[in-house]
């Protein structure tokens, strides 16, 4: 039994980033009419959008070997998502690839193997969490290594650092392989109403409205954490922005200024440069 969503209010996440600087209400609520859209076109644009996401993940080493997922529910439904057939390498990814996978874990369309951990993390957060028709789970370099620290906390000590720090949940400990859906709930649990989570000692869960939200903010995520590990590395102590200046900047953020350049959202003119990127270097993504 499948259950289709009508357009919804955006109220699920707030904003991040410099590139959260990029996400007003405003366009979370375009993107979320876009991704709860029924149809052909829609769903094929999730599926071009979700394979790019894979390429570029790839791209900017934020795999790890074939492991971890990147998923999205079907545009028009809340209870079934795209899948990529496990054993794929990121970077080989297409649209046409993707399984639809119901949430009893049963293979609507398509063919392939199917991951346990899609199953056991994905699958519960896309049922738990209202902002995550995306959801992203990796275990890229950067963030990772905050995530080993005994304080995993990203600083407020590089402006893009400053976009995510109200947008990032850490309270998930480590608590050994997923083996049931216990786990992916516990993680939405500890999400909340964010759409960053820090796992310690494991990687980072990354959620959005649609693709390129999401992608955004996982980019962006370990971009600050490289910043923030390679300044730590020198062994000098990081400069921390004074709070007062931190609160005054995420209120800059949150207000939407400099989101929308020559009348479109900046996070869709990146990822609509990242897939020009993709055309001219491995255009079969969208096959
Ligand atoms: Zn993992």
């Amino acid at each position: 039994m499948s259950a289709r969503v009508n357009p919804v209010p955006s109220t699920g996440i707030p904003p991040a980033g410099t590139t959260v600087a990029a996400i007003t209400a405003g366009s979370a609520a375009a993107a979320t009419t876009a991704e709860t859209t029924a149809g052909p076109t829609a769903e094929r644009r999730a599926r071009v959008d979700l394979a790019a996401c894979h390429r570029l993940a790839a791209h900017f080493g934020l795999n790890e070997g074939i492991d971890n997922h990147l998923t999205m529910l079907v545009p028009g439904y809340s209870d079934r998502f795209l899948l990529a057939p496990f054993g794929l390498h990121w970077s080989e990814v297409r649209a046409s690839d993707f399984m639809v996978i119901d949430f009893e874990g049963r293979i609507v369309s398509g063919h392939g193997p199917i991951e346990d951990t899609a199953l056991y993390i994905h699958l519960p957060v896309h049922k738990l969490a209202p902002q995550a028709r995306c959801a992203l789970h990796t275990h890229m370099p950067y963030a990772t290594a905050l995530c080993m620290l005994e304080n995993p906390r990203l600083e407020p000590a590089s402006q893009t650092a400053i976009g995510l720090l109200d947008d990032i949940a850490y309270e998930c400990d480590y608590n050994g392989l997923a083996f049931d859906q216990a786990e992916g709930e516990r993680m939405a649990r500890a999400l909340g109403s964010k759409s960053i989570l820090l796992l310690r000692n494991h990687g980072a869960l990354v959620v959005g409205h649609s693709v390129a939200q999401a992608f955004e903010r996982l980019y962006f995520l370990e971009r600050a954490a490289q910043a923030q590990v390679l300044a730590l590395s020198t062994g000098r102590a990081l400069r921390r922005v004074p709070e007062p200046v931190v609160q005054a900047t995420l209120a800059q953020w949150r207000s939407g200024a400099g989101t929308q350049v020559g009348g479109r959202d900046r996070v869709d003119l990146h990822f609509d440069a990242l897939k020009r990127l993709l055309d001219r270097t491995s255009p079969d993504y969208s096959v």
